[in-house]
């Protein structure tokens, strides 16, 4: 039986990632990867990662005529269901074909040492007699194949193969995801028909969750749309949407459906032996359902820990806790408050108080910037309070959606606290898990 240090299940941009970083710190790494190389990534083509996140996650940054480069633009509106007052928030953003860019993360893996083991898949784990995580069983050329291995890492996307597999008292939540818990993300890859609607940015539709972006084709774009329960549903949405956003003439050249986490990660995601990361932990963001950068961000506060946990032969829950602490403390709680606000807000204003919203000045340009980091002027903050009131006074604004819109401010800095409270230890953790369980409840789910 082959034996390494660190099995990762899926060879996905999270996979890939982390495989490199243990591997770079001397550890033995195998891979394993269900699908054939050529169908790595091909989940869906296009995807974005924002510019800064280059350098600060240490990823390769193809440039044009790369073959995982396919455009990249600035301007991203966010925008009204009319599209009446669209306000503009500048953030440098780079369009990359997935199948491409996973195989270049793949190659960097190996590159560092660490071996990627194609069409074998993971069907198991391996328990030792103590009843801890000791290797896998998987599936390879039609045959078991055992690996033994200190840590199993789970990176096998959103079916989290490995997690849901656990034994429910592990020490980790081991429920799959449910149709209340992922966005359906429906891609219209279209070509534009006018000219003078060739995109020079992206615009998004919060009120429909939807958008129209580049794609490779400059003279094309790709329309997306997510929503919860079904791509049914998702189809239902866009119907709407087209009621009332004024989308430019296209021709429809291809459809890609796909799914995303859209929910909170597992309190802990480190178990004896066990660590799990990407969309296998939900570690989406709760803006829109990317995943791809936020995993690695997790994954970067990870690996000092996972390393020292190797070295030192202590691959346990307790000694590996500090990921919990250090992720829920940082990430954790912005997207824990982020989700409670977005869900308060989105599930609480009705079309026209959208409308209104942007025509007022609620949300403007610089409240958009401020979003990436930028100061809020003061008169932005006037002009929003100087908004809500008029719309009250006026009746554009129910009592009761800004009621809903306090009570999801309210939730969304008590998450945020209790995240930022996260247990040093497992000690105390079962007292925290209920809090944050209550608190989610009162949060509840995005319509
Ligand atoms: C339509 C759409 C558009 C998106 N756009 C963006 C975007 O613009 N930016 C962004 O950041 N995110 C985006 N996301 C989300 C992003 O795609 C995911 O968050 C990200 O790909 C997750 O990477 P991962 O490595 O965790 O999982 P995956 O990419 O799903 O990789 C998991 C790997 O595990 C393998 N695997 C599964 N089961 C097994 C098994 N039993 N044994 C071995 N291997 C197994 C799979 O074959 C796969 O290769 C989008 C999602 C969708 C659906």
């Amino acid at each position: 039986m082959d034996q390494y240090d660190v099995v990762i299940v899926g060879a996905g941009s999270s996979g890939a990632y982390l495989a490199k970083r243990l591997a770079q710190r001397g550890h033995r790494v195998l891979v394993i990867e269900k699908l054939p190389k050529t169908k790595v990534g091909t989940k869906y083509d296009i995807f974005h990662i924002e510019q800064r996140e280059f350098a600060r996650l240490g990823i390769p940054r193809p440039v044009k005529g790369d073959a995982a480069w396919a455009f990249e633009f600035e301007k991203n509106y966010n925008a009204d269901p009319l599209t009446l007052y669209p306000k503009c928030q500048l953030n440098h953003v780079v369009g990359l074909h997935m199948h491409e860019y996973t195989l270049l993360l793949n190659a960097e893996a190996e590159a560092a040492g660490a071996k990627i083991l194609y069409s074998c898949a993971f069907e198991d784990f391996m328990y030792n007699e103590a009843g801890k995580i000791c290797g896998v069983v998987s599936r390879y050329r039609g045959r078991e194949k055992k690996i033994g291995a200190r840590l199993v890492a789970d990176c096998s996307g959103m079916a989290a193969v490995g997690r849901t597999r656990l034994p429910k008292d592990y020490g980790i939540e081991t429920a799959p995801l449910t149709d209340e818990d992922m966005f359906y993300v429906i891609l219209r890859y279209v070509t534009l028909l006018d000219p003078k609607d060739y995109l020079d940015g992206s615009t998004f539709w919060a009120y429909y969750k939807s958008w129209i972006a580049p794609c490779a084709d400059p003279h094309g774009a790709i329309i997306g749309l997510g929503a919860c329960h079904s791509f049914d549903y998702a189809e239902s949405v866009f119907a709407e949407m087209e009621k009332t956003v004024p989308l430019p003439p296209y021709r429809l050249e291809k459809i890609e459906k796909g799914r995303t986490p859209y929910t909170r990660s597992p309190y802990s995601m480190v178990a004896d032996g066990f660590f799990v990361s990407g969309d296998a932990g939900n570690l989406t963001k709760s803006v829109n359902g990317e995943g791809v950068t936020s995993s690695m961000v997790q994954m970067q506060l990870a690996v000092n820990t996972l390393d020292r946990a190797l070295k030192l032969n202590k691959v346990t829950r307790d000694y590996m806790w500090e990921i919990n602490r250090k992720y829920n403390a940082s990430q954790g709680a912005e997207f824990a408050m982020l989700r409670a606000l977005l869900v308060g807000v989105v599930n609480a204003a009705g079309f026209d108080e959208f409308q209104y919203a942007f025509e007022s000045g609620i949300i403007s340009d610089e409240l958009l910037n401020a979003m990436n980091g930028a100061p809020i002027p003061a008169k932005t903050i006037v002009a929003a309070l100087k908004g809500f009131v008029c719309g009250v006074a006026s009746k554009r604004l129910r009592i009761s959606t800004l009621k809903a819109a306090g009570a999801a401010l309210k939730n969304a800095v008590e998450i945020s606290s209790h995240y930022k409270r996260f247990p040093a230890s497992p000690a105390g953790f079962d007292a925290w898990a209920e809090k944050a369980d209550e608190i989610y409840n009162r949060i509840g789910k995005i319509r």
